[in-house]
């Protein structure tokens, strides 16, 4: 901590409890906005302003979204009858940058009867297959079982994304190949 610098000290502290953000960048990135860069710190704080202010989860599946819905819950080419269960909206992001699924997504971020309800309703609209592509996990395994008994009033198809994916292994860590592969050979749960 530099002494008589709070402001500073502040900026450090925050820079810090970003992910992967050590001190040492911490006190990096904020000298080098603070002497070297100012305009560049301006810019910076007026875009993650309006970047917080706009962005906000789809109210269909939980995507991130400038709009009530997201551009892939609206685009009338993709297939509709396949929804793709994920964990996380970062998840989406991942799968869609390297257009590995042309189907919609659901974000299940927690078994929330709120959310539950939500999937159910998503499902009410003409899915077909549903895919679990989750972290493989014994919980994981749990999960699936418990969705799946919620929905089994519906004739869905459920499958998983297969081998290929290890276990525990988080997707945006899996390799590309890897996961194309387990996506396009899932298999039944
Ligand atoms: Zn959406």
């Amino acid at each position: 901590m530099m002494r008589g610098l709070e402001k500073f000290n502040k900026l450090v502290e925050a820079f810090e409890k970003l992910p992967t953000v050590g001190r040492k960048s911490a006190l990096r990135f904020a000298y080098h906005l603070v002497l070297n860069d100012t305009s560049l710190a301006m810019k910076l704080s007026h875009t993650i302003e309006s970047a917080i202010k706009s962005i906000r989860k789809c109210e269909r599946c939980g995507a991130l979204s400038e709009h009530e819905l997201c551009d892939i819950c609206v685009d009338e080419r993709r297939d509709h009858a396949k929804l793709c269960v994920v964990e996380s909206a970062k998840d989406i992001f991942i799968l869609e940058e390297h257009k590995l699924f042309d189907g919609n997504y659901f974000v299940l971020a927690s078994l929330d009867e709120e959310i539950l309800e939500r999937l159910e309703n998503r499902i009410k609209e003409g899915v077909q297959e549903v895919i679990f592509a989750l972290t493989p996990s014994l919980s994981t395994d749990a999960l699936i079982l418990f969705v799946e008994d919620r929905l089994k009033a519906y004739a869905l198809h459920f499958t998983k994304i297969a081998q290929g994916v290890p276990t525990g292994v988080h997707l945006e860590n899996v390799d590309m190949l890897s996961l194309s592969k387990a996506l396009e050979a899932r298999t039944k749960t």
